[in-house]
């Protein structure tokens, strides 16, 4: 080799390192130590920042008891008993005594301002499921990121398979197990499912899906994929629910991996607990995705928070599939009538003149701002807002349809300061 040919710097050795119960020390209490902090807590690691000042974001932490920190500048002493070091002032000069430091007692050391000076680099990570991915971008973070959220993506969509060939282990909830996985898909929206579910349906070999569940999901289901519609299932003998059950267990004994894909979260007027232990019962590996409930989305999306500072302190979910004097009702109508706070009614588009009735005779004031969401988070989406004596005469005669929800209370009111005034429709052409 002539003279002046530098050879580049080789690539660093990637390593995961193990920190659980050992000192860490961090120098410098800003934005990259607080960026920083949380991992190293994650992988256990008993962190020490030192620091003159520190971000209020770590100040809990502090508090907590969960890091130390000394408040005051670096001294060479803080490295002693450290396994690894963080130097991440904005100071190059103190940075470099670290990383100096650091190398004397043989640390290794990662340096914020210019990493290849450190002895040790931070790379972009992700994870998903059991898997762990970290990325170097060649001395460019961006780089890094960017391929990390390509791969960590590509997992959670089910592009780039992490199934192991063998049964995952039992506790790991986020890997799919041969059998059942009653999924909340939230209101409606398919971006609005949770990544947990949507991972799931993209190993699914067979869906059994509700009416109210993201049916524009099913589009992106592999054609292999069995989609099986609950409310068409053969019943025989069976109570619609209990096909639904004898559905799920069919396909998880025969080996299939099911995913039960519910609207809002299965455990809100789903019946998915009747889902759940139909599996228990039947010894099928069965899990629970939550979803999004429309209870609390569907208003949101309308512009009506369920609680506001001032406003109101409570929210109450509440069915009302059955009229109120109907002798198999658990609601205490009277009581909801007495609360000062919100009332969120799920299926009560039917019975709703009779409920407005009921609050109103039991002193709910009848100006109580009342609205009707229905097809929350889709673009059929309608709104119809009124007043607690009003409401039911405005959805009827606005033909509102079920699925809808029903909101009563003074936050229906603070849509007028939620939601973007109109846009003006454009002037008529000439
Ligand atoms: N488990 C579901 C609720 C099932 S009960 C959840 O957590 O959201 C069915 C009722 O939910 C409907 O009658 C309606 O009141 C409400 N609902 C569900 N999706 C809705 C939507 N997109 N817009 C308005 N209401 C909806």
């Amino acid at each position: 080799m002539s003279e002046g040919v530098t050879s580049p710097a080789p690539d660093p050795y990637l390593a995961g390192l193990r920190l659980a119960g050992r000192r860490v020390v961090v120098v410098g209490g800003g934005a990259v130590a607080q960026r920083r902090v949380p991992g190293l807590l994650a992988a256990g690691a008993v962190v020490t920042v030192v620091a003159p000042r520190i971000t209020p974001t770590l100040e809990p932490h502090v508090t907590a008891g969960t890091i130390t920190w000394h408040e005051r500048p670096y001294a060479d002493s803080d490295l002693d008993g450290s396994w690894y070091v963080l130097a991440l002032t904005d100071d190059a000069a103190v940075n470099a005594r670290v990383v100096a430091d650091a190398e004397a007692r043989r640390v290794f050391c990662v340096r914020a301002d210019d990493g290849t000076r450190g002895t040790a680099v931070t790379p972009a990570t992700g994870r998903q499921g059991a898997v762990s991915v970290a990325v170097l971008g060649g001395g460019d973070p961006r780089r890094a990121v960017a391929v990390r959220d390509g791969v960590v993506d590509a997992m959670r969509e089910g592009r780039l398979d992490t199934l192991p060939r063998r049964p995952p282990r039992a506790q790991d909830a986020s890997t799919p197990l041969p059998g059942v996985a009653v999924v909340g898909g939230g209101p409606g929206d398919a971006d609005l499912i949770t990544v947990r579910g949507r991972r799931l349906l993209a190993h699914a070999d067979v869906v059994v899906v509700d009416r109210l569940a993201p049916q524009s999901l099913l589009a992106e289901l592999a054609p292999h994929v069995e989609v099986v519609d609950a409310a068409k299932l053969p019943r025989g003998r069976f109570m619609a629910q209990e096909a639904i059950n004898a559905c799920l267990v069919e396909h998880a004994l025969a080996g299939r991996f099911v995913v039960r894909l519910k609207g809002g979260d299965p455990y809100v007027f789903g019946r998915g607990s009747e889902e759940v232990e139909a599996c228990v019962v039947a010894g099928v590996p069965v899990t629970v995705v939550p979803g999004v409930t429309s209870a609390i989305s569907v208003p949101g999306l309308a512009g009506i928070p369920l609680t506001h500072r001032g406003v109101a302190h409570e929210a109450v979910v509440v069915s009302g599939h059955l009229a109120p004097d109907d002798p198999g009702s658990l609601v205490d109508w009277p009581g909801l009538a007495r609360l000062r706070g919100t009332l969120v009614l799920l299926m009560a588009v039917d019975r709703l003149p009779q409920i407005a009735e009921v609050l109103l005779a039991h002193g709910r004031d009848p100006q109580t701002p009342a609205a009707v969401v229905q097809d929350g988070s889709l673009p059929t989406e309608r709104v119809v807002t009124g007043t607690l004596a009003g409401i039911a005469g405005a959805a009827a005669a606005a033909g509102v349809r079920p699925p809808a929800i029903v909101v009563v209370g003074g936050v229906v009111a603070l849509r007028d300061r939620l939601l973007p005034p109109p846009v003006p429709a454009p002037a008529p052409g000439p």
